[in-house]
């Protein structure tokens, strides 16, 4: 079972790990985007954290579609309304709720991805942060449907999340800036799939 405390502690967390990381990020995106994935991720993410205090007592969906918001009204990229979407449709599978079992992370991830799918319209391969969120859920939802508990689970989704994200490089942009490169996207690993990795591994840091 999932707290909300360890919600919070999530956000807390991905805030802290996209401000460690910003330089990072914003350097995958200046060898195939412009050079800005990192400063719009913490800009949406430093204001999160602004808020946080004021909406902790809320119910979990409450909280989460702060969140979206927030990265909306936040971040000017293509990553605001993208993580916006996914915060949002997340959010309404946590409408009400104080604490979220196995079953509820995999329906706030399935319905995140359908969020970003709709809003984007990215297919996995497409070199975006799609490419770790599809196998990282589907990894998860295989993880509970063979009876896996939350932690189990939660490892099993960041390492194949982590695997995701590397097999980025290889790989041709279809969607976003990198797309405009062409074959000069190849040998890149992306910056929205390094960011959507970051994501997942904090949320099973702050389970464990
Ligand atoms: P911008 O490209 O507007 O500068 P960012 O640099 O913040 O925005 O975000 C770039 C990331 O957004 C890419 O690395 C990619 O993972 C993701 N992205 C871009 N377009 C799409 C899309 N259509 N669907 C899903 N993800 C996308
Ligand atoms: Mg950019
Ligand atoms: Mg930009």
């Amino acid at each position: 079972m999932f707290t909300k405390k360890q919600i919070v502690q999530w956000l807390q967390a991905f805030a802290s790990e996209i401000h460690e990381n910003k330089d990072y990020l914003t350097e995958l995106d200046a060898a195939i985007g412009d050079a800005d994935h990192g400063i719009n991720m913490d800009r949406g993410f430093q204001k999160v954290i602004t808020q946080l205090p004021n909406i902790a007592d809320k119910d979990i969906g409450s909280i989460l579609k702060t969140v979206s918001m927030t990265l909306i009204s936040s971040i000017g990229g293509a990553s605001g309304p993208l993580y916006g979407s996914l915060f949002l449709r997340a959010s309404i599978t946590a409408a009400g709720k104080e604490k979220l079992t196995e079953i509820d992370i995999q329906k706030l991830l399935q319905e995140g991805l359908q969020g970003v799918l709709q809003r984007g319209k990215a297919k996995p391969g497409d070199k975006t942060m799609i490419d770790v969120l599809s196998p990282a859920t589907v990894a998860f939802e295989e993880a509970v449907g063979s009876g896996k508990n939350m932690s189990e689970a939660m490892q099993q989704m960041v390492a194949i999340a982590e695997k995701a994200m590397k097999d980025t490089i290889p790989t041709l942009a279809k969607k976003g800036r990198a797309s405009y490169l062409g074959d000069r996207s190849i040998g890149h690993q992306d910056p929205g799939a390094t960011s959507c990795y970051l994501m997942l591994k904090s949320l099973s840091d702050s389970y464990s």
